[in-house]
């Protein structure tokens, strides 16, 4: 779920689909619109020796895709033994069932609504599935429920809509919230300087390869975007489509209902924070 167009200056991404890193491959979902980008990117993770594989985001409920991606496990020799989702989006979570029909596979999430199966998902959780090390970081802030995904062992992290492939993310309030969204972008840097990771495999388009510098530049535009609002409110906008008009008058109308989520999240932390 994007709010924003390729962004001038935003480091640009490799290609859409196919392998990644030495265990990630992408297998691109048929859904592309100005929300999805490209369409949603569904993850096959694993080991390269291993019997099986871990599937991040099955995406839409689209039986051609989640069939493709089963297809594309057992071309690789792997059978999905896992699947995790990043959040509960449709775009992202809608096919979750069908896929653990077809894969036998239990679904865990951190919101148990989406679970299938005994296990839960959450802070300081290490998945080893076929001795793929997959580490949990909480990075609430698009949504309440927004996980990502450390692959030490490819110096990659998958983000989900947290940190996307080209634009900005919109932070869907009021469930998304802007505080926790800084940091959680603050926690997915640190990861850069403290682990190495090099590589942000996104929920939506193409792979960044400088994990550090993409994001410095979500820093960059959330405080350059909340500088705007705030110079809109003193301005005398007050409701969330006003402020919206003024500050995203460059952006798509089309985004504009997105924008106005972040606007709304932006308001609110702005009052949050005038209130501390
Ligand atoms: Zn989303």
């Amino acid at each position: 779920m994007t709010d924003a167009a390729a962004l001038p200056g935003q480091p640009r991404g490799g290609p859409i689909g196919g392998p990644a890193t030495a265990r990630a491959l992408c297998v691109l979902a048929p859904n592309p619109s100005p929300m999805t980008l490209d369409g949603t990117n569904t993850w096959i993770v694993a080991e390269p020796d291993a019997a099986v594989a871990v599937v991040i985001d099955p995406g839409p409920l689209d039986d051609a895709h989640l069939r493709n991606v089963v297809a594309t496990a057992e071309r690789l020799g792997k059978r999905v033994a896992l699947t995790l989702l990043t959040h509960g989006h449709p775009d992202h979570a809608e096919g979750a069932a069908r896929f653990a029909e077809l894969t036998g596979s239990p679904v865990r999430a951190l919101d148990p609504a989406l679970r299938l199966g005994e296990e839960g998902l959450g802070a300081g959780d290490v998945i080893t599935t076929g001795g793929l090390e997959l580490r949990v970081v909480p990075t609430p802030g698009h949504t309440a429920d927004s996980l990502s995904f450390h692959l030490p062992a490819d110096a990659a992290v998958l983000t989900g809509d947290t940190v996307l492939g080209r634009g900005t993310t919109v932070v869907a309030h009021p469930d998304g919230r802007l505080g926790d969204y800084l940091d959680s972008l603050r926690a997915l840097r640190s990861l850069t300087v403290d682990d190495g990771v090099s590589h942000v495999l996104p929920g939506h388009g193409p792979v960044l390869a400088d994990a550090q510098g993409a994001i410095d530049h979500y820093l960059a535009h959330r405080a350059q975007r909340l500088a705007q609002v705030e110079a809109a409110v003193r301005a005398g906008h007050r409701t969330a489509p006003e402020v919206v008009a003024h500050v995203y008058a460059d952006v798509d109308r089309t985004l504009w209902p997105a924008a106005e989520l972040s606007v709304r999240a932006q308001l609110d932390y702005l009052a949050q924070r005038g209130a501390a």
